[in-house]
């Protein structure tokens, strides 16, 4: 079903982001509610890189009900901005609602985590990261369904999971970036890293605030740094059932080979105990 920028009228704002802004719109034609996401062109090259980047992913990452449906983006000939137009979700975002409902209770933790390594699945397989997964871009609607949006800083993989196998021929033709990435400057695990994102963001939701800092810690690159690659994986309080603490190890392995993918977390114990469906 095509819509036309001209058949779109603005309703209210939704939120800023680095340098667009997010509106709800309704398409007069049919009264169906969207979001709208517009980037103006008088915005710095890498807000407008962004969203050129932003357009393609999620145009090919279109068809899941575990990413915010992606419904056609348009470029104003006359004044150069970009908008993408986007499923509207209706109870905003989980950093949100931590600020308004407050922590999340195990139950409703494994149902997030279900809903987005569903998306992270669907993304992997088509070899993309999401770079970004965090509270702030992950959004619910009142069917209480978790979708991951915000493909701002997405990248899309030119390589599959096994160097090997995806490759028509002989190995011994590959470059070395294809074998050994890290010494070779190539980015062969970025899949991982999701998952690690993920894992933070559980916690955070489960504590109230970012995990790998005290309360009222300054967020300082330094401290960041320090916290992430020589920390202590954050201590759970007393109470965690010993399935989600397993769960968020998992996803927090410092070694990125060791961490468990999104097909594997799947099948965790921590999902299974908390399926409504069994
Ligand atoms: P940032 O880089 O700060 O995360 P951004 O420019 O990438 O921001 P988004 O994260 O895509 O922008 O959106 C900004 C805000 O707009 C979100 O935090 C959310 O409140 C709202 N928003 C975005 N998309 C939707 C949507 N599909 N439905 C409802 N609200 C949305
Ligand atoms: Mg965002």
């Amino acid at each position: 079903d095509v819509i036309f920028p001209g058949d779109i009228e603005k309703l209210e704002v939704l939120g800023h982001g680095n340098g667009g802004t997010v509106y709800k719109v309704r398409d007069k034609r049919t009264s169906s509610i969207y979001a709208l996401k517009v980037v103006q062109s008088s915005s710095d090259a890498t807000t407008r890189r962004r969203i050129k980047t932003e357009t393609e992913i999620h145009s090919r990452a279109a068809d899941s009900p575990y990413v915010v449906r992606y419904h056609g983006s348009f470029e104003s000939p006359l004044s150069g901005d970009v908008a993408i137009l986007m499923e509207y979700m209706d109870s905003g975002t989980l950093e949100t609602l931590l600020k308004t409902k407050g922590t999340f209770d195990e139950a409703s933790l494994a149902k997030v985590a279900r809903d987005v390594l569903n998306g992270l699945n669907y993304l992997h397989a088509r070899n993309i990261v999401h770079r970004d997964i965090k509270p702030a871009n992950l959004l619910v609607n009142s069917k209480n369904e978790v979708k991951i949006g915000d493909f701002g800083v997405s990248k899309l993989m030119c390589r599959t999971l096994d160097p090997c196998k995806s490759y028509v021929g002989t190995c011994a033709y590959m470059s070395p970036e294809r074998f050994d990435p890290d010494a070779y400057g190539g980015n062969y695990n970025g899949y991982a890293a999701d998952i690690w994102s993920l894992g933070l963001t559980l916690l955070e939701l489960y504590m109230g605030h970012f995990p790998l800092l005290q309360e009222g810690q300054r967020p300082d690159w330094a401290t960041l740094m320090w916290a992430i690659c020589f920390g202590e994986r954050p201590s759970l309080p007393g109470g965690v059932s010993a399935e989600f603490r397993d769960f968020v190890e998992c996803c927090l392995k410092k070694e990125s080979s060791e961490r468990w993918t999104a097909p594997q977390l799947l099948t965790h114990p921590f999902l299974c105990k908390n399926d409504p469906e069994t």
